[in-house]
């Protein structure tokens, strides 16, 4: 396709936004089109840790180093309206009562903290605000022309020879399009009935968003904790560039919604979620609670994304299932997606192992 293309992407978060941005870039005209708001669902909500070389073993290694190198580039490149910081990672683990041997020098970390080693420093490890870098990125692809449309999408248009060709919104109108991209994250699940593609799931978590202003420093922690109960949580710390710590923990298997909109926390888990905070650190525990949240993040059966054709159907592509590397993964997998819209092939990455046709496609009677 030349780069006259006119591409429908599905969806505003990081790979929609991602795609839409390189796609722009390369003087495609890109719409894309978002049922709730860009960034609304775990794009704005998500942890934002990016690390180079965490995949490393795993058929996502060169997509995850690929992306590293990009979201350096993409903050200096964009003036960095996303808080992106290079920090370094620890592992640890609390314990009960005081009774652990502390985090010496760290006097924002409780004394039942105990640091056992570290994961990653600036070279290997970053962060960045997702709902800032997503929208960011948005604006970004809107600067080269790029149409922003609020609706939901509720079926691709195909022409006689059974190519996509558009997308329908729930208004009636149609959108035209000589490629369409699938990016709806766990709702993804709904372009199934559409087009021949497996199965996408939602898996939840629950996150809490402080305003710590500069009493953490930038290291990032991945904690055991044993509650109360016994039960064994494994939360995780980031502290960002704009004053605001985000802590997560607390992942389960409920039903996604049909509108993102009416994604809503389980019950108790933000109260357990907060003791658990103010456990593990003075700072977290004098400080003002920003948000919080519950987002999805999107799983396929095997755990890799689907990034490619969707198989039979020219012009249709998906994008999705980036699991717990979607922030990370979001600008090597639309760099890639315009590389295989435009110019047939991604260039940089091979999408082999993401090959949407690899896990069977679902049929009516799985709905
Ligand atoms: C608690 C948590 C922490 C995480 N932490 C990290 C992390 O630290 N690092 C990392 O790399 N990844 C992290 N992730 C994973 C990452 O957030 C996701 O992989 C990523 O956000 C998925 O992006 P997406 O664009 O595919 O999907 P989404 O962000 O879900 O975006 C899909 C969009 O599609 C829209 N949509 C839905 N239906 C329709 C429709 N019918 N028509 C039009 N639009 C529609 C939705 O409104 C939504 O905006 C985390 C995820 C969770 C849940």
């Amino acid at each position: 396709m030349s780069s006259a293309t006119r591409i429908v992407i599905c969806g505003g978060g990081a790979i929609g936004a991602a795609t839409a941005y390189f796609a722009s870039r390369r003087g495609a005209h890109v719409t894309v089109i978002e049922r709730h708001a860009v960034a609304g669902a775990a794009s704005g909500k998500s942890g934002g840790f990016l690390a180079l070389d965490w995949c490393r073993g795993s058929a996502l290694d060169e997509l995850a180093r690929r992306s590293f190198r990009l979201h350096a580039e993409l903050s200096a490149e964009l003036g960095d309206p996303w808080g992106y910081r290079r920090l370094t990672t620890y592992a640890g683990y609390a314990v009960k009562d005081d009774a652990g041997r502390g985090a010496p020098g760290r006097p924002w970390l409780a004394q039942r903290v105990a640091i056992t080693s570290r994961l990653g420093t600036p070279d290997t490890t970053a962060l960045v605000e997702p709902r800032a870098f997503t929208t960011g990125l948005m604006r970004a692809a809107e600067a080269h022309g790029a149409v922003l449309r609020h609706a939901p999408v509720i079926d691709v248009v195909r022409d006689g020879s059974g190519a996509a060709r558009g997308v329908a919104l729930a208004e009636g109108e149609i959108v035209e399009g000589d490629a369409v991209v699938i990016a709806m994250g766990p709702w993804s699940l709904l372009a199934a009935r559409w087009l021949p593609l497996p199965a996408v799931f939602g898996h939840k978590g629950h996150s809490l968003v402080f305003e710590t202003g500069g009493s953490i420093p930038a290291e990032a922690l991945f904690l055991e904790y044993r509650e109360a109960s016994g039960e064994i949580l494994t939360p995780e710390l980031f502290p960002r560039a704009d004053g605001t710590t985000w802590v997560c923990a607390i992942s389960t298997l409920g039903p996604v919604p049909l509108d993102p909109a009416d994604v809503a926390p389980d019950a108790g888990a933000h109260a357990r979620l907060e003791a658990l905070c103010r456990n593990i650190s003075p700072a977290l525990a004098a400080a003002p609670i920003k948000a919080r949240q519950a987002c999805f993040r999107p799983v396929t059966a095997d755990g890799l994304p689907l990034i490619g054709a969707v198989p039979g159907i020219e012009g249709a592509y998906v994008a999705t299932g980036h699991s717990v590397w979607g922030m990370l993964n979001a600008p090597a997998t639309g760099e890639a997606m315009s590389e295989m819209v435009l110019a047939g092939a991604a260039q940089r990455v091979d999408l082999a192992p993401f090959a949407p046709g690899r896990l069977p496609p679902l049929d009516d009677a799985d709905f």
